[in-house]
């Protein structure tokens, strides 16, 4: 698709009109990232990673947090 801007590649800004150049745009642009659950705290992560509120990553908890979570939970039953 598109050849002749491939075959010439840069070209003065006034030999491409300004539909070529919008056309050619139409392409760029930014996409939302995309976000999954946690399987066990089920807190928006992205995919692939560990999670960053409780540490796990295919059901371990690869970054040790557990006992940070355990104490964030008993910080909000005192708050209750
Ligand atoms: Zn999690």
């Amino acid at each position: 698709m598109r050849l002749d801007i491939q075959l010439f590649g840069a070209l003065p800004a006034r030999r491409i009109s300004k539909t070529r150049k919008r056309l050619r745009r139409t392409h760029l642009k930014k996409e939302a990232p995309t976000i999954t659950t946690c399987p066990n705290c089920n807190s928006p992560i992205a995919p692939h990673r560990a999670c960053t509120n409780c540490g796990y990553y295919k059901g371990k908890d690869v970054l040790g947090k557990e006992e940070k979570v355990e104490e964030n939970k008993e910080s909000k039953k005192s708050d209750k």
